[in-house]
């Protein structure tokens, strides 16, 4: 069985108070709710103050972007081992790094690597653009993002990574895919990863639906079942709605397991 997770990518939001205090008020919201994964993302400075905030609980703590190269000439940059330092999971590939900083599948690929090689989870994010979408092509965009992502990895590696489907034309808009939509579009990621790798590798990978995410239409795109958790901008920034959407998450991760 799939563990399910609920990650929130606060992105360039909140400064090391502000991240410490978001984090103070959902620790106790999320301390009971062991039976998924929760994982938190904020800013690169942030990493170490949330950390220390919600020491004592299970939440993970994730970076959302890092470098491949370990050191070197690189300003501005943060190196695997300085992630693992802090964290267990790192966002690579996020749509917003694809579009706004250039980053194309070989450097995701490189990060996806450098990432495994240091112990930390990758959550690699694949999606299709709206224009993609309305030309038919999300099949092909998909199967090229995943293949060239996950490309060098034993299928070992692959099951353990997390990959997150977020449709560019559902993030930050208000217009998450429909419930069939996510499940069916997770599913043919999945087909992807069965191709690439095998059947039990496509069987045991976790694959989340991010895009526009509130515990309003949560529920019913958990439920689908190729569902297995999801990746949450905005509703992430605020404690009431990330606890609500964690609270969800395990209702539905406890419906899965039922007979
Ligand atoms: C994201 O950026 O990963 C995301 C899913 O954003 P939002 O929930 O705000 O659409």
């Amino acid at each position: 069985m799939r563990k399910f997770v609920i990650a929130g990518n606060w992105k360039m939001h909140k400064t090391l108070p502000q991240a410490v205090a978001l984090a103070s008020d959902m620790k106790e919201g999320l301390r009971t709710l062991e039976e998924i994964d929760i994982i938190i993302c904020p800013p690169f400075i942030a990493l170490d103050g949330v950390r220390d905030a919600v020491q004592g609980t299970k939440i993970c703590i994730g970076a959302q972007n890092m470098h491949w190269e370990a050191e070197g000439a690189f300003t501005g940059e943060i190196s695997p081992p300085m992630v693992q330092d802090l964290c267990t999971h790192v966002i690579i590939g996020h749509s917003e790094r694809r579009s706004h900083f250039g980053e194309a599948d070989t450097m995701v690929n490189r990060k996806v690597v450098a990432a495994i090689a240091h112990g930390l989870t990758p959550i690699v994010c694949v999606g299709e653009t709206d224009d993609e979408n309305r030309a038919g092509k999300t099949r092909e965009v998909l199967d090229r993002q995943t293949t060239r992502a996950l490309a060098g990895l034993s299928a070992q590696q692959a099951a353990a990574a997390i990959v997150a489907y977020e449709p560019v034309w559902a993030i930050g808009t208000g217009r998450a895919a429909s419930p069939a939509e996510a499940n069916e579009t997770i599913g043919l990621v999945r087909e992807v990863i069965g191709r690439e790798f095998d059947a039990p590798t496509a069987a045991a990978i976790r694959i989340l639906y991010g895009g526009s995410i509130n515990p309003g239409v949560w529920p019913d795109i958990i439920a689908q079942p190729e569902v297995d958790g999801g990746l949450v901008g905005g509703a992430s920034l605020f404690a009431e709605d990330f606890i609500a959407l964690a609270v969800q998450t395990r209702a539905a991760y406890a419906a899965s397991l039922r007979p």
